[in-house]
């Protein structure tokens, strides 16, 4: 996106660009929103230009950082990582493939992918995993950030695209409910429209256990208890009902199921909500106002409500809200989540799913298989069926059935996934581990092979940005040393293989012209895209199923993409979290992101004003929870959990609920936040409950 409106505090504009250089037009490496950065280079001094936060303008320093991975390494008798050659890296890794499948199958080799990896790379690595590898086991770390939105908006909404509707369109909504999303942190420039939302006379409703920076912009704000979102999804939409401002017309016309939620919700009377999810009576009942009386309002949901055990669920009970409203596919509204990686929308479309084809085709489904497996030239049978979810894979390292070695492309599991200590003990199971990365991360540390890939900035592509708008990624200069870009590994391992017919791919747009055919028909379709168009239009929406359609910035106007061409209510019960606070272990742990980090920090954590801005590992703390433990701010706070325990610096203060502590996962070692994380996962997307569990505070070890 272009930020290109004004008043807007949270993003910094970086000026300093040479005048001499010639500067690259591309997008910043981090979030799902994607802002445009202008690039310029001359010897080594990198030029960053755009309307960017403070991530997106120190992004430059990672280019030529001395940590970088230059060339391939190898681990030798003794231990060591040591320098390879290329050829060399590349032959141990197909022989480990060739070996680990000739005596326990092929699906004993596993394939990690990365939701920051572009749409030509996802799309590659799912190739890669079925046709090179011929395995069934590849998943990628979008598993553990949007597959439960994703899942939800499928189920109600026939499809999965984060947003349907354009960022333009927030300004003119009357009322937003946003549930459990920190955009003011992790995406600052996006505010803006929010900003603008609320001079348009606008509600912004946010609901967090935390007075976020985010819950700081609201005009109401609800902290609720973590893990109670289904519970106050269902007592809003009893409140709607009772006060009689639904849309009738609108759900007996467009949509199915509503009698099953009106019978569920009658149970969730106020007294009893506010029972569920602390939030008080009289804030319910003026929410339900609210948005009962806006003309124009959406429901918005983020990794809050959905990194859950039951998440699916939540994103169901609030699309609800927004179906009774009747502002599903209507002007200025409707329901969309909020993606958080770079391409987390685009990397959850193109295959590297375990159960997942590219262009969101299924796996399982016939139709779907005959035609990828055409244009991969592959007989159907050949293609194999669903893999493990990632969770599940690394889960499986080991055992009888599982993985015995695994191939890391764009991730670093070791830090991200939930129950990290389990997580090392699994990745220490495997026979053979492969990383692809531009630094040592805490997964490619304990590789056998690492190899060194290319960043962002040194190489062309497509990402898909949090509104389904395709847009260029640009070389703005080479890669160092003997750096490759993930593409030309791939190929080199198929090649190795004996598979490069299927892999001649001479650039990153011949991989996207391969990409528009195996999506042809399919819900994300992006046939009708090419880079030609999206160099003069600046981005293309999908789908966009003919080289004469003009794309689809906003969905659901007139059907909804369904069996029935309905939208689905579902009765969603509250259930609860996997595990609540009890006497041993007293308080609700929730995880998050900071302003200054970006995932589990590999990149944010090189760079100097980033780890200036957030040097440690804080942890939020109530002040009446300090005080009983007698934690002053800036004290040693130590966590402990079922699954183990973690060391935090105490910032006290009374933005968050007196029963919950707020923990940042950017750290590794001692610090990671997922050492305490619980790994239970939703039964539908398989998601690993990240932002509730219960924790206690050791006084120090
Ligand atoms: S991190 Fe996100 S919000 Fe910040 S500059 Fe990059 S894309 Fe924009």
């Amino acid at each position: 996106m272009r930020c290109g409106m004004e008043g807007m505090v949270l993003a910094q504009t970086q000026t300093t660009m040479d005048p001499v250089t010639t500067a690259v037009s591309t997008h910043c490496p981090y979030c799902a929103l994607q802002c445009e950065m202008d690039l310029a280079s001359e010897g080594d001094r990198i030029e960053v230009g755009g309307r960017l936060c403070l991530k997106g303008w120190t992004a430059a320093e990672t280019l030529r950082h001395p940590d970088r991975l230059l060339s391939p390494f190898a681990r030798n008798a003794a231990g060591s990582l040591e320098a390879a050659s290329w050829d060399s890296a590349i032959d141990r890794i197909a022989s480990a493939i060739q070996k680990t499948q000739a005596s326990c199958g092929r699906d004993a080799v596993g394939v990690f992918g990365g939701g920051s990896l572009t749409n030509e790379k996802a799309y590659l690595l799912g190739k890669f995993a079925r046709v090179a590898l011929g395995t069934s086991n590849i998943d990628y770390n979008g598993r553990f950030c949007m597959s439960s939105a994703a899942a939800g908006a499928s189920k109600a909404l026939g499809i999965d695209r984060g947003l349907p509707f354009p960022l333009e369109d927030i300004p003119r909504a009357e009322a937003i409910l946003l549930v459990g999303g920190n955009m003011a942190e992790t995406m600052p420039p996006v505010m803006q429209y929010f900003e603008a939302q609320q001079r348009n006379g606008g509600a912004l409703i946010v609901a967090d256990p935390r007075r976020s920076p985010t819950a700081q912009w609201a005009t109401v704000h609800l902290a609720l208890r973590p893990g109670s979102d289904a519970a106050l999804a269902n007592g809003i939409v009893h409140l709607l009902i009772r006060d009689a401002v639904i849309d009738r017309e609108y759900i007996d016309s467009r949509t199915e199921g509503f009698d099953e939620l009106r019978q569920l919700a009658a149970a969730y009377w106020p007294e009893r909500v506010e029972a569920i999810t602390g939030v008080p009576q009289r804030q319910l009942v003026e929410v339900a106002r609210i948005l009962g009386q806006a003309r124009t309002s959406m429901v918005l949901t983020a990794r809050g409500a959905e990194q859950q055990s039951r998440g699916v669920d939540n994103v169901l009970a609030f699309i609800n809200i927004a179906l009774a409203l009747g502002k599903v596919g209507r002007p200025f509204s409707g329901y969309g989540t909020i993606t958080g990686q770079g391409n987390g929308q685009g990397g959850r479309e193109h295959g590297q799913k375990a159960d997942q084809l590219p262009g969101y085709r299924r796996i399982d489904d016939e139709g779907d298989r005959r035609h990828v497996a055409a244009v991969w030239g592959i007989p159907e049978p050949e293609l194999p069926g669903r893999g493990k979810s990632a969770y599940e894979l690394i889960e499986s390292a080991g055992e009888p059935d599982g993985i015995r070695a695994l191939i890391v492309i764009g991730s670093n599991p070791i830090v991200s996934a939930p129950n990290a200590s389990r997580v090392a003990e699994r990745f220490e199971r495997l026979d053979f581990l492969a990383v692809a990365d531009f630094f040592l991360s805490e997964t490619a540390d304990l590789a056998d092979v690492v190899l060194p890939s290319a960043q962002w900035a040194e190489e062309d592509g497509t990402v898909t940005n949090l509104e389904g708008r395709v847009i260029r990624r640009r070389r703005a200069l080479d890669p160092p040393g003997q750096v490759r870009s993930d593409i030309e590994i791939l190929c080199a391992i198929a090649k190795a293989l004996g598979k490069s017919a299927h892999f001649a791919f001479g650039d990153p747009e011949s991989v996207f012209e391969e990409l528009r055919a195996a999506t042809r028909g399919a819900v994300a379709d992006y046939s009708g895209i090419s880079y030609d168009r999206i160099e003069r239009e600046g981005g293309v929406f999908w789908p966009c199923p003919a080289d004469s359609h003009p794309g689809t910035p906003r969905l659901f106007e007139t059907t909804f993409p369904t069996p029935s061409g309905r939208a689905r209510f579902h009765a969603i019960e509250y259930l609860g979290p996997a595990e609540a606070p009890d006497e041993e272990f007293p308080f609700y742990l929730t995880t998050g992101r900071l302003l200054a980090h970006y995932q589990s920090g590999t990149q944010t954590r090189r760079v100097a004003p980033l780890l200036e801005a957030a040097p440690e590992a804080t942890a939020e703390i109530h002040p009446h929870a300090a005080k009983r433990y007698g934690l002053v701010d800036g004290a040693r706070l130590v966590l402990r959990t079922r699954r183990g325990s973690a060391v935090f610096t105490s910032r006290i203060s009374p933005d968050i609920r007196p029963d919950t502590i707020f923990a940042p996962f950017h750290w590794p070692g001692e610090s990671s936040a997922n050492r305490l994380t619980n790994d239970a996962l939703d039964q539908v997307s398989r998601m690993p409950e990240f932002k509730v569990c219960a924790a206690r505070i050791e006084t120090d070890e």
